[in-house]
């Protein structure tokens, strides 16, 4: 069976043991949940752990050796990153305000877990924004403390970058070990299906029917976000700024879309982005092969959308208040989040483990965001490759290139 009709299976069968345990033997779920559905939760969310601190990493050090290539950097390069950055702190923007108007995980109350409480207080913003200067780099990463990782990473990756050639061996290291920590995602991606069962079933065991309710409204809830983001932020650059015509845009990338929609990846859909960009889009080959890859790796509306609506829903379902610091703070840790998760499969969900903490968020919320991850999953990769197609069509045309179907030559 396909790995995505299995995890749907999971799905599935975890909703209906849950809530016949729920409805009829709640006497049984006590036993069944501390023995079965938590222990098997809670090994997977323990291997996601296991993973991140390498997998980010490498992955930005990676990511920012590619960026600050000094033959590449540039006008280019520094409009690239401005428009990757802000576009992506839009989207969250987006997804935290339609998150708290729609309120996907209000009406529901989950306890607390008890490990949780000693994070409960997120430390104010100021002091984050420091914290994100490691004393230690080593001590870091034992702790897992992900900004501080995320900053030394991106850091290592530029001092790599302009010391070039002299340090191919270091860099075909960091290459290679972030190929095996991918892999490593991938084979954690095969017990998806065993973890969403048992997290489904423990979710919708303990919280009932309303639980239900509460996971249809986070998933539309992100998909609303998503929706609004392409049309209105990715529609309004393209018109304004590329001055092409979006639905010509849409239909030129739309094989692009449709590879990342299957593979829920934004690597395995780069090529097809990068030959829609320049055959579809008329993006220079200059502009694309640079633009492309470097925002398949570090671009992720789609991504930072979801960690947003994820982090608000689970607030709301824990009964966990966020002022509008946290709010702010989810902004800079999601944007960081965003360009720190890996082009594959489910891999913005292991980067919740960075959001979640900073605003005192438990971890075991990410149980219940996992159960019900792979549509969104697919439909996020299709929005972070369209921002990476959009913003190669940006800078095409701010550098004075002909891009896309013109406006003028359609209505003629
Ligand atoms: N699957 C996404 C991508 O490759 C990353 C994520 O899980 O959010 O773009």
């Amino acid at each position: 069976m396909k790995l995505t009709a299995k995890i749907l299976w999971g799905i599935l069968l975890g909703l209906i043991v849950g809530l016949v345990l729920n409805f009829y033997f709640p006497d049984v779920f006590k036993p069944v949940n501390e023995y079965l559905f938590t222990p098997v939760g809670n090994l997977f969310l323990k291997a996601i752990k296991m993973i991140v601190v390498p997998l980010v990493f490498f992955s930005i050090a990676v990511g920012a050796s590619g960026i600050a290539d000094p033959k590449k950097l540039g006008r280019v390069g520094v409009k690239t990153v401005i428009l990757y950055l802000a576009t992506t702190a839009i989207a969250i923007t987006i997804a935290l305000g339609l998150a708290n108007i729609i309120g996907p995980g209000k009406g529901v109350v989950v306890e607390k877990p008890k490990e949780a409480l000693d994070i409960d207080e997120a430390p104010p913003v100021m002091e984050t924004l420091l914290n994100i200067v490691p004393d230690n780099p080593i001590n870091a990463m034992a702790e897992g403390n992900m900004l501080q990782v995320i900053f030394f990473a991106l850091v290592f990756g530029i001092a790599m970058a302009f010391l070039g050639s002299k340090v191919n061996r270091v860099r075909e290291f960091a290459e290679q070990a972030n190929e095996v920590m991918m892999y490593m995602v991938q084979m954690l991606m095969k017990t998806v299906p065993y973890a969403a069962f048992a997290l489904m079933a423990k979710a919708v065991g303990e919280a009932g029917l309303g639980m239900i309710g509460s996971m249809g409204l986070y998933m539309v809830t992100l998909l609303l976000a998503l929706l609004l983001h392409m049309i209105l932020v990715y529609g309004s650059l393209l018109k304004f700024v590329a001055k092409i015509s979006p639905f010509q845009f849409y239909k030129k990338l739309f094989p692009a879309m449709e590879v990342a929609f299957t593979t829920g990846s934004s690597a395995a859909a780069l090529p097809v982005t990068i030959e829609c960009a320049e055959k579809g889009l008329k993006v220079p080959k200059s502009i694309s092969s640079f633009v492309l890859p470097l925002g398949a790796t570090i671009n992720m509306d789609g991504t930072a959308i979801m960690q947003g609506v994820a982090a608000i829903f689970i607030a709301q379902l824990y009964g966990i208040p966020l002022t509008f610091g946290d709010q702010l703070l989810i902004i800079l840790t999601a944007t960081l989040a965003s360009i720190g998760t890996a082009a594959v499969p489910s891999a913005g969900i292991v980067m919740l483990t960075i959001v979640f903490p900073t605003v005192g968020l438990p971890l075991e919320g990410l149980g219940i965001i996992l159960g019900v991850d792979r549509l969104l999953d697919m439909s996020r990769t299709a929005t972070n490759i369209t921002g990476d197609a959009m913003v190669a069509t940006i800078v095409a045309k701010t550098e004075g290139e002909t891009v896309g179907v013109e406006e003028q030559a359609q209505t003629a």
